[in-house]
């Protein structure tokens, strides 16, 4: 695949359209003359203050907090000229739990530079001033930027934690803006790379279902039909987001599949099925929620490692389904990923299974194969090997884990792993890996020392259905 129909995927060389506008008026409109008259000295007024540079400043009503990206509940009243104040609300269940800051402004912005302050009261956990914000005049193209300023005071009456932020903008260039946290992707933004990528006949879209929202739930599948491996002595890799506000984690899937469907990724695709979902949470995208999905379960503590049960949540049930629907075929997962994010480079931990390290050898090798893709470390730090495996719960999982401190039930690495037995992988790190392009590479990265670790094909004996090693093509370069 060329490298710009790849670019063109993940929308960054994306072409701007325009729309064609109507006519302001057409030949059979019949206005008096009292009418052309005030239009045209509408025009003229128009025109002056064009000229004199004027804009009228920005207004409450041009901000908007809903999907795609927003915050939902976040309130804003005006304080000053093209001066706002915003209070942001919370997750659903978690009143300590701020939701991002998140914003477009839809209109007017050309010409009027922005001071917002932010306030959220009563946080326990996880501010909204943590890792860094983009912002962006289209949504596809975006730009870090710091708060001004933050603070933290504790109201004396209540005593709850109240944390401020300032945000400053000098005079936008352009009429509509977008902000959000990390490198933000929106749920419609997702779908749409997933349509792009479905064109690739490596490429198998399985929608698993429809979030509370009523948005699409979505399994992308990579096997390549020419490989000359049959699919049971391919290696699996399952790589999903819990936390919808963790977009850094999503770009690092996309470069992940981006290679796999190169040209340069033949290799690694004839020898793999591997598995995507980057957003576990879809509804959340849209209403600024870090950690959970509307019901309030935290994503990565809803893992029921007794087995999928409706009562875990409504998504988290029904990947867990999913998953387990995959364990149960021919072609059963060999390493599960768990894809978050926190400060520095993308920070991978990993437990592989004794299986994996009699067919593989010592995971130490997959070590050097990250050095060698990234010689300094810059987008992914040295994997951490956990050869203990992972922290699991061997009690059964119940709703009430995950509420109300979220501080309990499965992870997603931990609950595959104690579930089935497999390799798995908490992936954190890369929020400061501050544009779009360096989370795609560190992607790539991963996925090249992932595939070239798990070199090969699976062994017969590890196969779940065993082939006869006479009938199997010899790998390239094993
Ligand atoms: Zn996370």
């Amino acid at each position: 695949m060329t490298r710009a129909l790849m670019s063109d995927m993940t929308g960054i060389s994306r072409e701007r359209r325009c729309l064609r506008g109507k006519p302001l008026m057409s030949a059979h409109s019949s206005l008096s003359r009292k009418e052309m008259e005030r239009t045209a000295s509408f025009i003229l007024v128009a025109v002056c203050l064009a000229c004199a540079g004027y804009c009228a400043p920005l207004q409450v009503e041009d901000f908007d907090f809903g999907p795609p990206l927003g915050s939902e509940g976040a309130t804003i009243e005006k304080t000053g000229e093209n001066q706002f104040l915003v209070t942001l609300s919370h997750a659903p269940e978690h009143p300590g739990w701020a939701n991002h800051l998140q914003f477009r402004i839809l209109r007017n912005a050309k010409g009027n530079p922005l001071k917002m302050t932010v306030r959220f009261v009563g946080e326990t956990q996880y501010s909204f001033v943590s890792n860094f914000h983009s912002w962006s005049y289209d949504g596809v193209n975006w730009q870090p930027t710091p708060f001004a300023s933050t603070k933290t005071e504790t109201d004396p009456s209540t005593g709850q934690k109240v944390r401020t932020a300032q945000l400053e903008f000098s005079a936008f260039e352009k009429d509509t803006v977008w902000f959000g946290f990390q490198v933000p992707m929106t749920y419609e933004q997702m779908v749409e790379m997933v349509e792009r990528w479905k064109r690739h006949p490596a490429v198998t879209v399985h929608e698993i279902g429809r979030s509370l929202e009523g948005r699409k739930l979505i399994r992308l599948e990579i096997a390549d039909p020419d490989s000359p491996y049959p699919k049971e002595r391919r290696w699996v890799h399952y790589f999903a987001n819990q936390h919808p506000g963790e977009y850094n984690s999503m770009w690092r899937m996309v470069g992940m599949i981006e290679f796999l469907l190169s040209d340069e990724g033949k290799d690694a695709r004839q020898r793999s099925i591997c598995h995507f979902v980057l957003m576990q949470s879809p509804d959340g995208p849209g209403h600024g929620w870090h950690r959970t999905n509307r019901q309030g379960i935290d994503m990565n503590r809803s893992y029921a490692v007794a087995g999928a049960f409706p009562e875990q949540g409504h998504e988290p049930y029904l990947f867990q389904k999913d998953l387990e629907g995959i364990m149960a075929s021919s072609c059963p997962v060999t390493t599960v990923w768990s894809m978050h994010t926190w400060p520095g480079a993308a920070d991978p931990t990993i437990a592989v299974s004794p299986a994996d390290i009699a067919a593989l050898g010592p995971p130490e090798k997959c070590v050097e194969l990250l050095k060698k893709f990234d010689p300094d470390h810059k987008l992914v730090k040295p994997l951490k090997i956990d050869s203990r495996a992972l922290r699991w719960r061997t009690r059964p999982w119940t709703p009430a884990d995950s509420k109300p401190d979220g501080k309990s039930g499965g992870t997603w690495d931990g609950g595959p792993r104690a579930q089935f037995g497999v390799t798995a992988c908490l992936c954190e790190g890369g929020a400061d890996l501050l544009t779009k392009e360096e989370n795609i590479a560190s992607g790539r990265v991963l996925i090249q020392a992932l595939t070239q670790y798990y070199e090969g094909i699976k062994p017969a004996a590890q196969a779940a259905e065993k082939t006869s090693a006479e009938t199997v093509p010899r790998p390239a370069g094993s």
